[in-house]
C-alpha cells in the first residue's frame, strides 16, 4: 500500500517548498515589502522526520509542530543530524497544563500561549542553560467562544505579566482567523503596531504570524512578518 506520503517524493517536496518561497517572494513584491521581512515557518506534523531533513539540507530553518509526543521524536532524531543543526522549532499546537515542561526543554518558539498561567510554568521550567523561550500571543480575534486564543481585550495584562518572565522573551502575535472572517489580517496589523506604540521598551517585539497555505498572500499583504504553511509543501495530511 502506498500512502500520501511516500506518493510525495523528494523531488516534489523541494518543488513546492520553492513554490511557496516564489509565491511568498511575489507577495512581498505586491506590497512593497522586502522578501527577507517575511519567514517561512514549515508545518510539519503528521510529516516525518526525513522530510523535514530534505528540506532542511536545502537550507529550510524555521520548523512548525502540533503534537508533542511526535514532535519531540522528530527532534531527538534529527539532533543526531548535522544538516539539521541549525533547525529552529516552533510549537504551535494547543497548550495542556501539564505538558509545558516539555515544551520548555525542546522547543525554541511558543506561537500559542493565551493565559498568564501557562506563560508562568513555560517560565520557570525553560532550562537556565537554553536562551530565553520565544513567545508570541495567540489572539482570539474573531471572539469565537469556541476559539482558543486571549481576547484582544485581555492582550495588555498578558503582555505585562509576560514582559516580567526572564526566561521568556515576547516577540508578537499569532492569530487563526475565521474563514469567514475577512479583515481578521488588518484587524490584528492594528493591534499589532498599536502595542508596538504603546510599549516602546517592548524589545524583540518583531513577529506577526499570521497566514497558511491557503490566504498566505493576502496575510503578506496586511503586513505578516511569519506565514505558516503546511499542506501547500508537504501536502495533504492523513
Ligand atoms: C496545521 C497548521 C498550519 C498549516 O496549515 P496548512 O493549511 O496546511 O498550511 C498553520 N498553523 C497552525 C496553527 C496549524 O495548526
Amino acid at each position: 500500500m502506498k500512502d500520501i506520503e511516500n506518493s510525495m517524493n523528494s523531488q516534489n517536496l523541494i518543488e513546492n517548498w520553492q513554490q511557496v518561497s516564489r509565491q511568498m517572494t511575489q507577495a512581498c513584491e505586491h506590497s512593497n515589502r522586502q522578501a527577507e521581512d517575511v519567514t517561512l515557518l514549515a508545518v510539519s506534523k503528521t510529516k516525518s522526520a526525513d522530510m523535514i531533513a530534505t528540506l532542511a539540507q536545502r537550507g529550510q530553518v524555521h520548523f512548525g509542530e502540533n503534537y508533542l509526543q511526535e514532535a519531540i521524536e522528530k527532534i531527538e532524531t534529527l539532533k543526531e543530524q548535522p544538516e539539521c543543526a541549525g533547525v529552529v522549532w516552533h510549537y504551535i499546537g494547543s497548550i495542556q497544563r501539564n505538558k509545558t515542561r516539555d515544551i520548555a526543554e525542546h522547543f525554541d518558539w511558543v506561537q500559542t500561549v493565551e493565559r498568564g498561567i501557562i506563560a508562568k510554568r513555560l517560565n520557570d521550567q525553560r532550562p537556565a542553560e537554553m536562551p530565553p523561550l520565544n513567545v508570541l500571543i495567540q489572539v482570539n480575534i474573531d471572539n469565537e467562544a469556541s476559539k482558543s486564543g486571549c481576547l484582544p481585550e485581555q492582550l495588555p495584562e498578558l503582555i505585562t505579566t509576560i514582559k516580567g518572565y526572564e526566561r521568556l522573551q515576547l516577540r508578537g502575535l499569532m492569530i487563526i482567523p475565521a474563514k469567514t472572517d475577512t479583515n481578521a489580517f488588518a484587524r490584528t496589523q492594528q493591534l499589532f503596531d498599536a502595542i508596538k506604540q504603546s510599549h516602546p521598551k517592548l524589545n524583540g517585539w518583531d513577529t506577526l504570524s499570521m497566514g497558511m497555505s491557503g490566504d498566505m498572500e493576502e496575510a503578506i499583504a496586511k503586513g505578516s512578518t511569519m506565514v505558516r504553511v503546511g499542506s501547500a509543501i508537504f501536502g495533504e495530511r492523513n
